[in-house]
């Protein structure tokens, strides 16, 4: 580990067995020799080498720091602090989610190999998987989210990655993630788990199993909705002698501000989670009762396909994102219903982000699933009529009060 660990600063090391909350707030790394209590903010590009000797020695082991784009103390305590609540033996920050994505597929794959993802993933994740890395050589079968029977059937020689999202966006369809992880292993493949929506909060997939946690942290892990950032998290072996060679020379690293913020936003993460999953359940409930609405998918909802396989995934909570149909004759009137509920909010913000603190309501067919071909959309299931919600920590009344504006007069 790096010299930076035995800093010698009052109350460091931590004590041993801390648990999960504890480290959310305390683990990172040695504060600097001014002892501060909030995690200092390192926003330099280069870092001065005492000598020759010791200079050298840095640049050949890429342990401490040298220059930012190959470390920077900010951005090691995110990774620190995440890779502890992930239960991770190490944590890779990149710019974006799909920054991330891209060092995993530049890390693991080569032209040749091929991977199996599902069709409801993140709209741009299918993008890449499907348009870019297709044209080096990566090859990707799109599957159901549900049907473990698909997966399996996809599976070839040449298959080393499989990459799962869960909940998926916006449909909140669950896979299982052990399953997943079973059959990755048994083909000698690596499961990826995109855990955006759950964070480590509510579900941990390599207890499950997985062998990566992929973050985007723009979402719930920053939870203000403020600065862009990813994260890969998983065997030290591979966060260090896979991804970050890969990383230090592409060069799509966290900036330093950015890790800054996430960071502390991490220490809130439990509480802000929790208390959002709470709103959108009640908003989830208050939706399926209205007249105007065909269909509500919200996994903590009994009437989700996937209720009880949520429940047990994700800590006995469905999330905080929901989306919901709109009844409509037509796929034209029900986009003109789905453009008129979002245009009566007075309140929520019309937005193309999640995990904010403010509740965003989406209409994903035209934004963020807007890029994809009618027929990608159509596998989707992403319809005109729906309507997304990432509910914030705002009072349930003043959400439902907001929706009802555009509901009542359809
Ligand atoms: C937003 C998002 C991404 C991409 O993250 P960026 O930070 O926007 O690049 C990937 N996966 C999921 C589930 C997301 O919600």
């Amino acid at each position: 580990m790096s010299e930076h660990d035995d800093a010698g600063q009052p109350r460091w090391p931590l004590p041993a067995g801390l648990r999960a909350q504890t480290l959310a707030v305390r683990s990172g790394l040695a504060p600097s020799p001014h002892g501060e209590n909030s995690e200092a903010l390192f926003l330099t590009s280069a870092f001065v080498q005492p000598d020759s000797e010791t200079a050298a020695r840095r640049f050949a082991q890429m342990e401490d720091f040298t220059y930012s784009r190959t470390a920077n103390p900010s951005v090691r305590s995110f990774e620190m602090r995440l890779a502890a609540m992930e239960g991770a033996e190490a944590a890779i920050a990149t710019a974006t989610g799909m920054s991330a994505i891209l060092l995993l597929v530049m890390g693991l794959l080569k032209a040749g190999d091929h991977v199996v993802c599902s069709r409801s993933v993140f709209g741009s994740t299918i993008g890449l998987f499907a348009k870019e890395f297709g044209k080096f050589g990566v090859q990707t079968d799109f599957v159901s989210q549900t049907d473990i029977g698909e997966w399996r059937a996809a599976m070839r020689p040449q298959t080393r990655l499989l990459f799962a999202e869960t909940p998926t966006n916006p449909l909140t369809e669950v896979c299982d993630i052990a399953a997943l992880a079973e059959l990755a292993h048994g083909a000698g493949a690596l499961l990826a788990v995109d855990n955006t929506f759950c964070t480590p909060v509510l579900q941990r997939p390599l207890e499950l199993g997985a062998d990566l946690v992929m973050h985007a942290g723009t979402k719930f892990l920053d939870g203000q909705g403020r600065v862009m950032a990813g994260a890969l998290c998983g065997p030290a072996a591979l966060i260090r002698e896979v991804f970050w060679p890969v990383l230090r020379t592409v060069g799509m690293v966290l900036s330093p501000f950015n890790a800054w913020v996430v960071t502390k936003s991490l220490e809130t993460l439990a509480l802000r989670v929790r208390a959002q999953s709470e709103n959108t359940l009640a908003v989830a409930r208050w939706l399926e009762a209205h007249p105007a609405v065909e269909r509500v998918y919200y996994p903590g909802l009994p009437s989700h396909p996937q209720h009880a396989l949520a429940m047990a995934q994700q800590s006995g909570t469905g999330g905080a994102v929901l989306s919901f149909v709109l009844r409509a004759s037509d796929a034209q009137a029900a986009r003109r219903a789905a453009f008129h509920v979002v245009d009566s909010t007075r309140l929520l913000s019309i937005a193309a982000n999640l995990g904010d603190t403010k509740t965003i309501i989406t209409h994903p067919a035209t934004t963020s699933h807007g890029r994809l071909t009618e027929a990608q959309r159509q596998a989707a299931g992403i319809g005109q009529g729906l309507v997304r919600l990432a509910v914030g920590l705002e009072h349930v009344d003043d959400v439902t009060d907001d929706l009802q504006r555009g509901l009542s007069t359809l």
